[in-house]
C-alpha cells in the first residue's frame, strides 16, 4: 500500500513509518502491580501477534512492577505515563517507547513552561534509547487550546499535536510518533487528515478510543481505518475493544484482519456513517479500572438496552474515576465505575452512585425517561 513519506522511528526492534509494515499494538488491561496478570496479558497479546505492548504507569510502585514484567518478557514495551510525567526518568530504562498526553502534561506542574516538561521527556528518551508518542486525545486537550478553538475540538487536537511536534523538533528530538484519537471515528478521520496534510513526515499511530464491544467496536474502527490507510495515513495502529481478560488478543487479531482486508482491497462495504440508533461507547479498560466487574457491566448494559436500539442515544460506560467523569460528559447517559459503586450521569449532570447490582435498574429508569422525552 502506498504510504505517506513519514520518517522512520525505531521502537526497540520495531520500525514505525518510512514504508515499514504497519505495526499493530495494544495495551495490557491490568493493574500493573498485579505482575502475574500483567505478564499474562503481555503474553496473550504477543501470542496474537502484537508488535508493541503498552503498560500504564501511575506510581513508583507501578514502575517497580514494570521492572519485574520487563524481566519476564521479551516483548517490545511501551509505557503510558498517564498523569505523572516525571516518572519517565525511572520508567525509560525498562521500555522502548514512552507515551505522554499533552493535555495531562499541561495540568501537571502548571507553573512550569510546557517546553521545559517536553525537554525533560526528550532528554530522558534520548538517554535511554527510547522513542516518544505524543498521544493527543480529543477529550483531554489542554484548556488553552479549547479556549482558542471553541467548538472546533478537532482543530484544538490537531494544533496541540503540531505544537508538541514543533517543540520536539526544536529540541532536536525527532524520534517520535503522534496519535490523534477520539471515540467518534469521524473526528479521528478529520484530525488525522488535517495533521497529515501539515506534517506528512511525522508517523501516525491510529486508533478510535473507547470503541466498545464487538462487533460495534470493530465497525467503528474499520470506518476510520478504511478511510485513512488507503490515503497513505497511518504507520501503526491499535484497535481498542472492551474484552474479557483472556480474550485481549482479539484486539491484535482484529487489527491484523482489518489491515489484511484493506491491503487486499476487501472493504466490507460498510456505510460511511454508522447506522442510526443506540450507540454504546465503552473503554477498553486499563490498569486504572476500579472494579473487575466493569467488563460484565459493559456487556450487561448492552443486553439490557437492546430494547432501545432504534433510538438515537449514546450511552458511555467507563472504567475509572480518572477519565470516566470527563469522557461521559458528551453522552446522553454515562456510567463510570468506582471501587464499590457505579456513578450514573445524565449528560454532564450526576444522577447518583449506585451499587453494581442496582445500577442497571436506575439506568433503565433514565433511559425510559429519555425515550419518552424523544417520543413526546
Ligand atoms: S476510562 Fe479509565 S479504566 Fe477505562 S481505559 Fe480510560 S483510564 Fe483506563
Amino acid at each position: 500500500m502506498a504510504r505517506n513519506p513519514t520518517r522512520q522511528v525505531r521502537v526497540g526492534p520495531v520500525t514505525i513509518g518510512g514504508g515499514a509494515p504497519i505495526a499493530v499494538q495494544s495495551m495490557a488491561a491490568t493493574k500493573t502491580q498485579d505482575i502475574e496478570a500483567t505478564v499474562r496479558q503481555v503474553q496473550l497479546l504477543e501470542a496474537a501477534g502484537a508488535d508493541i505492548v503498552r503498560i500504564a504507569v501511575d506510581s513508583r510502585k507501578d514502575v517497580e512492577a514494570l521492572a519485574e514484567v520487563r524481566a519476564r518478557t521479551s516483548a517490545t514495551l511501551s509505557v503510558d505515563l498517564q498523569e505523572n510525567y516525571r516518572l519517565a526518568e525511572i520508567v525509560a530504562p525498562h521500555v522502548d517507547k514512552v507515551r505522554y498526553n499533552p493535555g495531562h502534561l499541561w495540568h501537571h506542574e502548571r507553573e512550569k513552561p510546557t517546553r521545559d516538561k517536553v525537554a525533560f521527556l526528550a532528554e530522558i528518551a534520548e538517554r535511554n534509547d527510547c522513542a516518544i508518542r505524543v498521544g493527543v486525545n480529543c477529550g483531554s486537550v489542554d484548556p488553552v487550546m479549547i479556549e482558542r478553538f471553541g467548538d472546533d475540538d478537532v482543530g484544538a487536537m490537531v494544533e496541540s499535536a503540531l505544537e508538541h511536534c514543533a517543540m520536539l523538533d526544536d529540541l532536536g528530538f525527532t524520534r517520535y510518533v503522534v496519535s490523534l484519537k477520539d471515540s467518534d471515528w469521524l473526528k479521528v478521520v478529520a484530525g488525522n487528515r488535517r495533521f497529515a496534510t501539515q506534517r506528512p513526515d511525522v508517523p501516525l499511530h491510529l486508533g478510535v478510543t473507547e470503541a466498545g464491544m464487538l462487533p460495534e467496536g470493530e465497525i467503528k474502527t474499520r470506518l476510520a481505518f478504511e478511510q485513512l490507510i488507503p490515503e497513505g495515513i497511518g504507520d501503526t495502529l491499535r484497535v481498542s475493544l472492551t474484552l474479557p481478560f483472556e480474550e485481549k488478543g482479539t484486539e491484535i487479531e482484529t487489527g491484523h484482519r482489518i489491515l489484511d482486508d484493506i491491503e487486499s482491497g476487501r472493504f466490507r462495504g460498510i456505510p460511511t456513517i454508522l447506522p442510526e440508533g443506540l450507540n454504546i461507547i465503552s473503554c477498553p479498560s486499563c490498569s486504572r479500572v476500579e472494579n473487575e466487574a466493569f467488563i460484565d457491566l459493559a456487556r450487561d448494559v448492552r443486553e439490557m438496552t437492546e430494547y432501545a436500539r432504534e433510538h438515537d442515544l449514546t450511552i458511555a460506560v467507563m472504567g475509572c474515576r480518572v477519565n470516566g467523569p470527563g469522557e461521559t460528559d458528551d453522552a446522553d447517559l454515562g456510567l463510570w465505575c468506582g471501587p464499590a459503586a457505579v456513578n450514573l450521569k445524565r449528560g454532564s449532570e450526576t444522577v447518583g452512585a449506585f451499587p453494581y447490582d442496582e445500577v442497571l435498574g436506575q439506568l433503565r429508569v433514565e433511559l425510559d425517561a429519555l425515550i419518552a422525552q424523544q417520543s413526546g
